[in-house]
């Protein structure tokens, strides 16, 4: 039985790239510090910003706003009700609850009341739902964020989803992508800075701290992550990782450390706002103004 390395109890965890093993309350705290680290490290924010933490109801974003609360933040939370039938109704239910616990404040927006829900987008758009999705989380994100004053927001990605969209962007050499992918979006152009709290986090860690602490998440995944390739590279990561603990870590830092900079000294990217709704477009409507006059359009087609 290994003992914590800290006060020599009974340890819960064994974290193999750290070699360390910790107890329950020596997890916990391990836990925040290194997301306290990370938020330092990287500038994301002070006890001074008003911080909104973009909710799924899931173990990632939840624990990102329980070590936040805890940490002396001011984070508030955003849920975004995509209308993925129980999957979001039961989501929606266990980040209300969270919150009333935590004892902050919950935004609601809803998609069916701003443009349409996702299932019903996927069909009339023909393209995967993730896609749209995405699509809208961030425009919503950003422009609800603007709208209650908050200057940064926060996302529960952790190191598992940032390895394997590393892995994605690398083998189809996506540069564009690339050049974004960073734990930090700076504020500017119509934009709110956006944070990765726990992108030196593993899911098992995210998820070891939401038990740990208590947190009633959701344990769903949305029924369209299924057979997303994102999946496999976290699959495949996590095999090697299991041969080689720290690879994941090793292949994201090195990433940020080496490759970034490069990267970044060449961006150049244009934006203006969109003629109808103000939000940062690179063209002159954004996609979601673009959205929304197809289904005005495909409407009147029906009623026709
Ligand atoms: Fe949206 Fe796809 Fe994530 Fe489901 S899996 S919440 S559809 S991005
Ligand atoms: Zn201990
Ligand atoms: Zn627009």
């Amino acid at each position: 039985m290994k003992r914590c390395a800290k006060c020599s109890q009974k340890a819960v965890v064994y974290l193999p790239h750290h070699r360390i093993a910790l107890c329950k309350e020596h997890y916990i705290e391990w836990f925040e510090r290194r997301v306290e680290r990370t938020i330092r490290e990287f500038r994301m924010f002070s006890k001074e910003d008003r911080v909104l933490v973009a909710v799924s109801g899931g173990k990632d974003s939840l624990s990102l706003w329980h070590a936040l609360h805890k940490l002396g933040y001011q984070a508030d939370g955003l849920y975004i009700n995509l209308g993925i039938g129980e999957y979001s109704k039961l989501s929606e239910e266990k980040a209300k609850k969270f919150a009333q616990g935590l004892g902050r404040t919950l935004h609601v927006i809803r998609l069916k009341d701003l443009v349409e829900d996702i299932p019903t987008l996927k069909e009339i758009e023909k393209r995967p739902a993730c896609s749209v999705c995405g699509n809208l989380k961030r425009y919503y994100m950003n422009k609800s964020a603007k709208e209650l004053g908050f200057s940064v927001i926060a996302t529960g990605h952790n190191l598992d989803d940032e390895s394997a969209t590393l892995m994605g962007n690398v083998l189809s050499w996506n540069l564009g992508y690339l050049r974004r992918q960073y734990p930090v979006l700076k504020e500017g152009n119509g934009f709110v800075k956006k944070v990765k709290p726990l992108c030196l986090i593993t899911e098992k860690e995210s998820a070891l701290y939401a038990l740990l602490s208590g947190i009633d998440f959701v344990e769903e995944e949305c029924p369209y992550s299924v057979g997303a390739s994102s999946i496999e590279y976290k699959l495949l990561l996590s095999q090697i990782e299991e041969r080689s603990p720290g690879t994941k870590l090793r292949f994201y830092l090195e990433f940020l450390r080496k490759v970034q900079p490069l990267l970044r000294r060449e961006e150049k990217l244009e934006l203006k706002p969109c003629s109808i709704c103000g939000e940062p477009t690179s063209g002159d409507v954004c996609t979601v103004c673009r959205l929304k006059q197809r289904l005005t359009l495909s409407e009147k087609g029906q009623g026709s």
